[in-house]
């Protein structure tokens, strides 16, 4: 089911001027597929019709809205094992991995459909009895959604699912590196029977889609997922229309290991948050702070069941981590574990790209000890598949170093015991804290970051909210 073309106004169409762009196969750089460069009149034809589909998608009843979804996410879950298999080739990520991503996709869109059908206004009391307040909220028009490659369809879902069920339209600029699998994601939906132009997608580069689709006059909302350096660039366009904006940006996660901890379940917890999708995870754990007691084990079991991951292509067989998705990223993970090496860290397992592997982006999981915070891995995003662990005493030396990025997403802790989680929770400068377990995004509560890692929320109510806007509208009572 590879659509090699983006959908603009119900219909499926190749760049203006023709011209294309490669999509590779992260594991061996093969050319898997060619999708259009879409260049200005791409994305002033795209954002023309889903500001053309505005009044009617969003005068529709909510539960129509919510039917749509429903049966989008269906749809989408009928057709899962195709799209996944699309994104575990042109991601790097084991099909199993990539099947689960486009069934979280499905119960996006369900949620959303949902969530939509409960936007509840205030009634709020006047000084006077003659008098009410009334609080409606109304959807913001079209919405720009730009998403990254490491999520191709959940990052995408977030975005549409909360946007057509608050009643905007939307033009999305899908990942450079993925865009097979958030094409058949589309494709699910506008087979649903969308009307045209609710929903459309672009292909193309990043610094060329971006800023004529943020600065269009016409859009009102933008939805930004990706690094910190490009949510700059980006919001600096939103200047030009002071278009509303959120922003899921960058993160370096901390893990507070604390010598009272259930060990095997904290080892556990961290293995997967550090590799997992090759640790290219906007929450995967950067760095690994952990008590002086248990400082020794923790290193050790980590480094030992680090080493039991298993690396395969992950698609005619089964695998734990596959390729990373992009040279430039692999090269980020060697610049930082050369960086930790040159200023004393010690490596206690990975640190090299695996034998028998030379074509393709792969890297082994990467385990670096007695590391500070004068080294790189400690103190930017490394957004692959290595970390750093050090020991601490305290629980006050612990949140500071926990703080001591400019990234605020998210961070993890595990404890048994009730005060230093509760000090933790309230303490650590991010949007979303998990105890115990290595998961800090569910799609019912609210999920962003703070500081250098954006502003805005995605899932939950909070994410619908981001594509409404509150209107007060004051009734006077005639005689
Ligand atoms: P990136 O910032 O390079 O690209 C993100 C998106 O922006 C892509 O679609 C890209 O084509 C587009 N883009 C690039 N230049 C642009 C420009 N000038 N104007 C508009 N759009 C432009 O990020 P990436 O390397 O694709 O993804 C990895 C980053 O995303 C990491 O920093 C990661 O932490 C972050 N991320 C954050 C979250 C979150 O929820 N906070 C989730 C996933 C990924």
């Amino acid at each position: 089911m590879t659509r090699n073309q983006m959908l603009i106004n119900g219909k499926w169409c190749h760049a203006s001027d023709g011209r294309s762009f490669p999509v590779y196969n992260p594991r061996d750089e093969e050319i898997i597929s060619h999708v259009p460069a879409a260049d200005v009149p791409d994305v002033e034809a795209a954002v023309k019709a889903a500001d053309a589909a505005f009044p009617a998608w969003s005068a529709m009843n909510p539960f129509r809205r919510g039917t749509l979804l429903r049966q989008a996410s269906e749809r989408i879950l009928a057709k899962k094992e195709a799209i996944g298999r699309l994104m575990a080739l042109e991601q790097g990520k084991s099909l199993q991995e990539a099947t689960g991503e486009v069934i979280k996709g499905a119960d996006i869109l369900r949620y959303y459909a949902e969530e939509g059908e409960r936007v509840y206004g205030r009634i709020i009391a006047n000084d006077d009895n003659d008098t009410v307040s009334k609080v409606i909220y109304q959807p913001l028009g079209v919405a720009a959604a730009i998403s990254p490659w490491n999520y191709p369809i959940e990052l995408l879902a977030w975005k549409v699912g909360a946007a057509l069920a608050s009643g905007c339209t939307i033009v999305c600029k899908l990942p450079s590196e993925t865009p097979l699998s958030p094409l058949a994601f589309l494709e699910c939906l506008q087979d649903t029977g969308l009307p045209a132009g609710v929903v459309n997608g672009l292909t193309g580069s990043g610094s060329v889609v971006g800023p004529i689709l943020v600065r269009h006059p016409l859009v009102r909302k933008v939805a930004f997922t990706g690094s910190t350096e490009v949510g700059r660039t980006v919001l600096g366009y939103c200047t030009d229309n002071l278009t509303k904006a959120s922003m899921e940006l960058g993160g370096s996660l901390p893990m507070l290991v604390f010598d009272d901890c259930q060990l095997e379940a904290a080892v556990k917890g961290a293995v997967r948050r550090s590799f997992r999708n090759m640790g290219q995870i906007c929450i995967a754990v950067n760095r690994i702070y952990v008590q002086r007691g248990v400082y020794d084990q923790f290193v050790r079991q980590m480094s030992q069941q680090t080493q039991k991951l298993k690396i395969g292509e992950g698609i005619q067989s089964p695998a734990d981590l596959g390729p990373m998705c992009t040279a430039k990223g692999r090269k980020t993970v060697q610049d930082h574990i050369d960086d930790a090496l040159d200023k004393g860290a010690v490596l206690k397992c990975g640190g090299k790209i695996p034998d028998g592997y030379s074509k393709g982006y792969w890297y082994e999981p990467t385990v670096l000890a007695n590391v500070n915070h004068d080294m790189l891995i400690m103190q930017e995003e490394t957004f692959g598949p290595a970390i750093g662990i050090m020991p601490f005493d305290t629980i006050d030396e612990a949140v500071r170093l926990a703080n001591d990025t400019p990234y605020g997403l998210a961070a993890m802790v595990y404890t048994q015991n009730l005060t230093i989680a509760e000090k933790c929770a309230r303490k650590i400068d991010a949007g979303n804290i998990a105890i115990n377990n290595p998961d800090p995004g569910v799609i019912n509560a609210p999920y962003g970051g703070i500081k250098a890692s954006g502003f805005g929320k995605e899932h939950g109510p909070e994410g619908l909210y981001e594509y409404l806007h509150a209107k007060h509208v004051r009734v006077r009572m005639l005689d």
